[in-house]
């Protein structure tokens, strides 16, 4: 974790700034009673309070990492990075960033913090940045309450993740922008044609932002080809429909050896007032 995304960092316990040992495997606040948090051997820190680590399960985290890896939402990726280069971007907290796919590549040319309740996936997340060397810093946190200073950085990122608005505004200097992103209405329609005999269409993200101003929305929508039932599967786990659709309805993916479908993000940018 390097000195520029330490300095973003507050202690959980009593919001001092922190620094780092000389020897580098601590990092530790300068409040009074000097509370400290080891180094992970992956370079990240655990600064989540009691729930901290409930995240995404390990086999949860292994298939995404796998779909993503495969590069089948690399347009996003790749979108969020150019609304990035068009914003003061300096310093950008992910917020929710799971296995850290999005966030290291975010992490070339700006220094990023990657915040997630999963252990997992932090663990994932900051291994990638050790091995190809990215800007990104990770911690195991709760959304809602962030081991970070007020008024810190420049873009907060939130993908998928639920929106803890007061929290991001904290964090985002005065003008600062929050780029947001949800499933567009026709969002996964072939992985849902297959499961259901009446698929019905997303519905907007019921958590956008009421306090931010929005400055910019943009529909991303694109087709993609999933090859082989293990990446269906890692993409069917990824939905919010695993966890409510029958054995029977499952079953129908696994017969499938391609599955063609939409792609449709919503991409809001927000900017906190000055
Ligand atoms: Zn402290």
């Amino acid at each position: 974790m390097n000195h520029t995304i330490i300095k973003l960092l507050r202690c959980p316990v009593c919001q001092s700034s922190m620094n780092v040992t000389d020897d580098g495997r601590v990092c530790r606040c300068r409040g009074p009673r000097t509370h400290c948090f080891d180094f992970a051997r992956s370079g990240h820190l655990h600064l989540g309070g009691p729930h901290a680590g409930e995240g995404d399960t390990k086999e949860a985290v292994l298939a995404r990492r796998a779909f993503l890896d495969a590069g089948y939402y690399r347009q996003l990726s790749d979108t969020v990075n150019e609304i990035l280069d068009t914003l003061p971007s300096a310093t950008v907290l992910d917020a929710g960033c799971g296995e850290g796919y999005y966030t290291n590549r975010m992490a070339v040319g700006r220094d990023v913090l990657g915040i997630d309740l999963s252990r997992a996936g932090i663990e994932y997340a900051a291994r990638r940045a050790k091995q190809l060397q990215t800007r990104a810093g990770f911690a195991v946190a709760s959304l809602f309450s962030m081991p970070v200073q007020n008024a810190a950085l420049d873009a907060v990122i939130n993908l998928f993740a639920p929106c803890a608005e007061e929290e991001f505004s904290r964090v985002l200097k005065p003008g600062g922008h929050l780029i947001l992103v949800g499933a567009g209405e026709r969002h996964l329609m072939g992985l849902k044609k297959v499961l259901y005999e009446n698929p019905y269409f997303n519905s907007t993200r019921a958590d956008l932002p009421t306090k931010m101003k929005t400055v910019m929305q943009k529909r991303l929508q694109t087709e993609i080809t999933v090859e082989g039932v293990q990446m269906i599967r890692a993409l069917f786990s990824m939905t919010p429909y695993y966890w409510r659709t029958c054995e029977t309805d499952r079953a129908k993916l696994d017969r499938l050896d391609t599955l063609t479908t939409e792609l449709d993000f919503d991409i809001f940018v927000f900017r906190k007032g000055i």
